[in-house]
């Protein structure tokens, strides 16, 4: 499955918005869910996804979702800048396996970047769940504060 096919319903972030699947929740509203990466890239390293658009990727997913979605990705950036203070930040989206998709459902990655540290490999070693729970806990104190 790559650029164009049919959205499939049984892909992990669609298990994880009908609570199939579970995740480090850091934020939620009626269109738009936020969770930490389980192979996190770098420290903070967070997902943002739409909850009603039914799209693999950006060409398919309607100009509301999308609206809905990079203002959330805007308002966790800065959240997770103020959080973990970070040197730079990293907002990324990618569309089709050959562009580095592994999960068709559309998504926005937002990766802190940190001074004299390098990316670890996309989609690869699993986080400890001790760590991923404390950071959730983290970003969750901080939107409420
Ligand atoms: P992409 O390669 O752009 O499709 O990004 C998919 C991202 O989802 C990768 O960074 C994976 O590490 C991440 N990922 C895969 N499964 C899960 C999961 N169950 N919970 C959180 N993140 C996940």
């Amino acid at each position: 499955m790559s650029l164009h096919g049919d959205y499939d319903s049984q892909n992990i972030f669609a298990k994880i918005i009908r609570g199939e699947a579970p995740c480090y929740k850091v934020y939620e509203d009626d269109d738009v869910l936020a969770f930490l990466d389980v192979f996190p890239q770098s420290f903070g390293h967070t997902l943002v996804i739409p909850k009603r658009a039914a799209a693999r990727n950006l060409l398919e997913v309607d100009a509301d979702s999308l609206t809905k979605v990079i203002t959330v990705v805007q308002m966790l950036t800065k959240v997770l800048v103020a959080e973990l203070q970070p040197a730079g930040v990293q907002v990324a989206q990618f569309n089709g396996a050959p562009a580095g998709q592994t999960v068709f459902h559309l998504h926005m990655h937002i990766v802190p970047r940190f001074e004299g540290e390098a990316l670890a490999v996309h989609a690869g070693g699993k986080a400890e769940p001790e760590a991923l729970a404390a950071l959730q806990a983290r970003i969750v104190a901080r939107l409420a504060a």
